[in-house]
């Protein structure tokens, strides 16, 4: 790098991430520096980057490859201008990145901005998420080839938002005329309330955070008119059903339901604080909600779907079930070990619960107290204590509230209608971004499973994209190369011997423990680059992600990795009178209702879900969408640098960052070149070269190597135009 007096700098700072500063002298090992807010410090040349000259006098560049210096603070900096400015979007090549406002933007997405985009190619108006939709929508049309938007980002980075944009913008194209009520966009588009409903919560991060990920496809027919739709859920979050802590809250559905009157009183609930599965957090009202509001958007949402009134009634006693299930106690029983219902007020409970799922409210009693085991003279009666009494309540509650939940997306899908016929779709991804905490868990490492996958697509796809662009140009990339993380995937995925494969052989013998399956673990892998041991725990693993080391502890894994329904549960619910419910519940073969708990595997079955969510995807053309959360307080005009560039690390932008650096990351047409650095060399700029020519030869006047010329562009190698800049700065 060239450091002399007067070079613009990014030099790193233990506060703000990077400083813009210059260079006022550099004779000596260390530099010195007068930083852009008049300070004077000392730098080691490792500590430096160089900075792009003009930067201050744009609000920033709407792409970031047209910035000479493709550094980490460069791509830092310019999406922090932008964000000043109120200019959400950027985009990284064909990738948008989305940083999210905290504050209604209405005339960014009003139906005159959706008109705006419509039809316009990808750069020609500036970055934008209806940009993006058009161009899926049109490749879609003009290559007969389905295509997906991949959006990404932490939590509250505005993932669900930009989806409900992007569905906007794809029924406004793709819709028929307005008027009915219940068309096929409508659905699809109030599809997405009902699912916030119950698959939303407050969490820290967000007062609405989506807490299952979610495939939207959007069917067209040939005509390019939506013609049906099909949603795939993975990985709803079960165990807040039953708990929750300070200050976040269960499912929004159940607050609503309370808070509506008529329907409160009918089903016995009241304030939210009165049951225990909602008053383990002291938040029962969200900022600018109103919870009976909600309801009756959820319950015209239900309409517009076309759930029956009869079913709907159904789905709203099943909640309330839940709750009172939620409020029955126990106490020791009369036998040893054994429990019964604690009180009068939990005996109220059991029986609401009862009346509400309509089924016998002693076979209720008797499937939470006890168990039937197989044995091979016949089943006996286990009684259980008052903890399992209370585990196993829970586990009903959460079986229940699951299959409500993937009801619920059966009937949007079959109501919505699939188009058997139609050869192009559009899928959109709203799926959570990579996670990495202070304690993680089992959660943690199937998000980051499925996160490694879309990596490794991703990185193909950017690698793909540049291979194209220089095929186009007719330039040569065969030496271009970059490291990948099938290996992560391996240590993951492969069989007979990976972590899940491990996990699930740990899972089948009852004897196993975190220390057994962690032990195996490590002796398979002894010396896995990508796997490492804590020196303090003898249970903890890390995995070296693609984003990150992660490290993960294993107290829980055997518990949340076994997906059991418990079959007294199944019998108990099966034999409801409310068809609903029974249907939630269909009798289990003979064969595997012989053993009480029928061991299947979370991670094997979100193994095969992304297997083939990856098949679809693999036959798209795909786009993709990293939102960014500029701040942890969730208000606008707030950006933490730190916190962000962490976000475009996970997020793989500075991975294709990365990859183009590998290759030839700065591109310029011959007569941008020319007008730029013709001075450099006045004596090719007589007019007897062509641009083309003349840039060869400043080129070559500079010593510079391994360009490449295109059929209508220089193609430069990393750093190269920092070189002809500051020789251009000389000459001025
Ligand atoms: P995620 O799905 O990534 O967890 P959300 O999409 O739920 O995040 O966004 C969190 C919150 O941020 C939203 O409730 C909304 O208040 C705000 N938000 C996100 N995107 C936008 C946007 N484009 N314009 C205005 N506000 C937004
Ligand atoms: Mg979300």
């Amino acid at each position: 790098m060239n450091l002399l007096h007067g070079s613009k700098v990014w030099v790193e700072d233990r506060d703000s991430a990077w400083l813009p500063a210059e260079v006022l002298d550099s004779d000596g090992n260390k530099i010195l520096l007068l930083t852009d807010s008049g300070k004077k410090l000392f730098a080691s040349k490792e500590k430096l980057f160089p900075r792009d000259a003009d930067e201050e006098e744009h609000g920033g560049f709407e792409d970031m490859t047209r910035l000479a210096y493709l550094n980490e603070p460069g791509v830092l900096f310019n999406l922090r201008r932008r964000y000043e400015l109120n200019d959400i979007y950027t985009y990284t090549g064909s990738i948008l990145i989305a940083v999210n406002p905290f504050t209604k933007l209405p005339h960014l997405y009003d139906s005159h901005m959706m008109d705006e985009y419509k039809g316009i190619p990808l750069g020609e108006l500036s970055p934008h998420v209806f940009a993006v939709a058009d161009a899926s929508y049109r490749a879609m049309m003009n290559e007969g080839k389905s295509q997906s938007i991949l959006v990404s980002g932490e939590s509250g980075a505005g993932k669900t938002e930009t989806t409900k944009l992007i569905m906007q913008y794809l029924t406004f194209v793709g819709g028929r005329a307005a008027g009915d009520d219940r068309t096929v966009e409508q659905q699809v588009l109030e599809s997405n309330p009902l699912l916030e409903a119950f698959g939303n919560a407050r969490t820290v991060r967000n007062d609405n955070s989506s807490r299952f990920g979610k495939f939207v496809e959007i069917q067209f027919d040939s005509n390019g008119r939506i013609s049906g739709a099909a949603i795939r859920t993975y990985l709803l979050e079960r165990s807040r059903v039953v708990q929750i802590t300070d200050p976040e809250r269960n499912y929004h559905c159940f607050y609503q339901l309370c808070s509506f009157e008529r329907d409160a009183e009918k089903y016995k609930l009241g304030h939210p604080s009165h049951f225990h599965y909602l008053n383990q957090s002291k938040v029962y009202e969200l900022d600018g909600v109103r919870n009976s509001e909600e309801y009756l958007k959820t319950r015209r949402a239900m309409d517009i779907v076309g759930i029956s009134h009869a079913d709907q009634e159904s789905i709203f006693r099943v909640l309330a079930a839940i709750l009172h299930v939620g409020n029955i106690e126990f106490s020791p029983g009369k036998e040893h070990d054994s429990s019964a219902v604690k009180n009068d007020k939990s005996r109220f409970h059991l029986q609401m619960a009862a009346d509400l799922f309509m089924c016998d409210v002693d076979l209720l009693l008797a499937t939470l107290c006890t168990r039937s085991i197989q044995t091979r003279e016949g089943s006996i009666i286990k009684v259980l204590d008052c903890n399992a009494a209370v585990a196993g309540r829970d586990a009903l509650a959460k079986t229940v509230y699951a299959r409500l939940f993937d009801w619920l997306v059966d009937k949007i899908n079959m109501s919505v209608g699939q188009d058997i016929n139609s050869k192009i779709q559009i899928g959109v991804l709203d799926i959570y971004g990579f996670e990495c905490f202070k304690d993680n868990s089992f959660e943690q490492f199937c998000i980051n499973f499925a996160n490694e996958k879309l990596q490794q697509h991703f990185n193909e796809h950017v690698f793909k994209m540049e291979q194209e662009e220089y095929g186009k140009e007719e330039i040569n990339w065969s030496y271009i190369e970059f490291v990948d993380n099938q290996d992560v995937l391996e240590l993951i995925e492969k069989k007979p011997i990976g972590i899940i494969a491990l996990l699930d052989e740990a899972c089948m013998f009852p004897k196993s423990t975190p220390e057994t399956f962690s032990t195996k673990l490590f002796q398979h892998f002894r010396s896995h680059p990508r796997l490492g041991k804590e020196k303090f725990s003898q249970t903890d693993f890390t995995v070296s992600h693609y984003a990150g080391k992660v490290t993960y502890h294993t107290d829980t894994f055997l518990d949340k990795n076994r997906d059991y329904v418990v079959v007294e549960h199944c019998n108990l619910l099966s034999s409801s009178k409310c068809p609903f419910v029974s249907g939630l519940f269909p009798l289990l073969p003979e064969e595997s209702s012989r053993s009480s708990y029928k061991f299947s595997s979370v991670a094997a079955r979100f193994k095969q879900q992304l297997q083939a969510l990856m098949e679809t995807l693999n036959s798209t053309e795909p786009h993709y969408i990293r939102c960014v959360k500029p701040n942890s307080l969730n208000r606008p005009q707030i950006f933490e640098n730190a916190s962000v560039i962490h976000q475009l690390r996970c997020g793989g932008v500075l991975e294709a960052v990365r990859i183009s650096l590998a290759g030839y990351p700065t591109r310029r047409t011959y007569s941008e070149f020319v007008d730029r650095f013709g001075l450099i060399a006045p004596e090719f700029m007589d007019g007897s070269y062509d641009d083309k020519a003349a840039t060869e030869k400043i080129l070559q006047k500079l010593k510079l190597e391994n360009f490449q010329l295109g059929r209508t562009k220089v193609f430069l190698r990393a750093g190269q135009i920092g070189i002809l800049d500051s020789r251009r700065a000389e000459v001025l």
